[in-house]
This record gives structure tokens, C-alpha cells and sequence, in this order.
């Protein structure tokens, strides 16, 4: 295929769709790193740099006592050994997977992916592994059309390389959405059941497993996941979100 007509077709669809910046509505130029943040809004992208906590990611500010328990993992009792997130789930990072979750912004994707690239130490730490996206529901899923879980963790295999690759080992069997009228605890507690592996699949304890999510909220999510994974002979498993907060 001539190299120019992908540049063409983008070029058109800019003039149709002229890049909105997702966090200010300002319009993004050609000139940034970004096709849907706009350079002031991409400046204000809070990185997570070490120290941080090793199982959330969440950054430790200031000194660093010996064995600091971290404020989000308070009774969180993980079943997958480390965790690392890309930036902050606030300001512009929060604007872009708002826009890929709920406003069915795929176009997005690719400046997720730019944000990941920037963190050498997440992309080291996902390279050669086998990434497994949370799933979705197979009722919220019809509903979006995709699994943005799944979805950035192509692009992460791809962009890894050496070896990292997908495999979708579970589903979510409980609709945790309609759970809403439900109590705190009471959720948990289904959440705790949530997933199953899928079927047909298959793991290998000699592998090294990352979950992947786009953001760590409570992480009962990714912790019901591990709790799966490892009751089903996984040995050596992690976590990636894209931001946290
Ligand atoms: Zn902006
Ligand atoms: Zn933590």
C-alpha cells in the first residue's frame, strides 16, 4: 500500500474531526507528542516515579519509612506480588480513559499508549510477559462494544515486544453493575467470585503473568482476578493499571 495514504486518511480525518484536546477542548496541533492532548495539557501528566508503593504503584512522597503501609492497600491482602501504574488518575490522564470508556473513544488509544511509553520503568517491567486484561462483563462489554482493558493490552504487547503477548485466561461471570443497590461489603463479597477462568484456558506456572487494567481504584478488582489466577496454578503474577486514583 503507497506509505503516504495512512497520512492522507489522517490528514482528511483531521479536517472532518480536528483533534480536540480531551482535557481542555483546546485544538491539539501537529507538532505535539499527542493527537488528543494538547502540549500544556500533556505537561500536567503526573508521572509515578519511584519510591512507590510495590503493590498499588501509588507514589511514596517524602521520606520513606522502612515497612510504610500505603493508604490505599490498607486490608487489601494481595494475591499478585507487584504493581505499578503509569501516572496519576487525574487531570489529563483521567480526561483520556474517560473518553475511551464512555464516550467510545478508541481514537484515544494511541495517546495511551505514547503516555505508557514514557514510563521506561512500567514498559521494562511488561516486557516478555504474558499480559491478561481484566475482563468485562459480557453484558457491559456488548454494551461499549470492546474491552478497554483487553484493548491496551494489545497495544502494550505490541509496543513491549520481546515476547510479551495476550491471553484473555478469565471472565467475569457476576454483572457487578447491577450490584449497585447493594452495600459496600456486600459487593465485595460477590467480587470476591466475580471471575472464572475462560474457557478452554490453560496456564503455565513457569510463566510470568501481568494483569492489566487501565485504572487502581480499590484493587479488589485486580486482587479478585489474582485470587483466580493463582487458584488455577498461577505462580508468578503482577499488575499493571495505566493510572491510579
Ligand atoms: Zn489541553
Ligand atoms: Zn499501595
Amino acid at each position: 500500500m503507497n506509505a503516504a495514504l495512512p497520512r492522507l486518511a489522517r490528514t482528511l480525518g483531521d479536517v472532518v474531526f480536528p483533534p480536540v484536546c480531551v482535557h481542555c477542548r483546546d485544538l491539539v496541533g501537529e507538532d505535539g507528542d499527542f493527537r488528543h492532548l494538547c502540549p500544556g495539557c500533556a505537561a500536567q501528566l503526573a508521572f509515578v516515579h519511584p519510591p512507590h508503593c510495590p503493590t498499588c504503584g501509588h507514589p511514596y512522597y517524602g521520606e520513606v519509612e522502612e515497612g510504610r503501609i500505603c493508604p490505599h492497600c490498607v486490608g487489601l491482602d494481595p494475591a499478585f506480588g507487584e504493581g505499578r501504574t503509569v501516572v496519576l488518575f487525574k487531570g489529563p490522564a483521567r480526561a483520556l480513559v474517560i473518553e475511551l470508556k464512555y464516550h467510545r473513544g478508541l481514537h484515544v488509544l494511541s495517546d495511551i499508549e505514547a503516555v505508557f511509553l514514557r514510563s521506561a520503568r512500567v514498559m521494562e517491567f511488561i516486557r516478555g510477559a504474558i499480559l491478561v486484561p481484566v475482563p468485562l462483563h459480557p453484558r457491559k462489554e456488548r454494551e461499549r462494544g470492546y474491552n478497554q482493558s483487553a484493548l491496551l493490552a494489545e497495544r502494550l504487547a505490541r509496543a513491549a515486544g520481546g515476547g510479551t503477548r495476550v491471553e484473555a485466561l478469565l471472565r467475569r461471570k457476576v454483572d457487578t453493575q447491577t450490584q449497585t443497590a447493594f452495600d459496600r461489603r456486600r459487593r465485595r463479597a460477590n467480587l470476591k467470585n466475580a471471575f472464572a477462568l475462560a474457557p478452554g484456558a490453560t496456564l503455565n506456572p513457569g510463566l510470568h503473568y501481568i494483569l492489566v487494567d487501565d485504572v487502581f481504584t480499590t484493587g479488589s478488582t485486580l486482587n479478585a482476578c489474582a485470587r483466580e489466577l493463582h487458584r488455577s496454578g498461577c505462580l508468578r503474577l503482577d499488575a499493571v493499571t495505566f493510572g491510579h486514583g
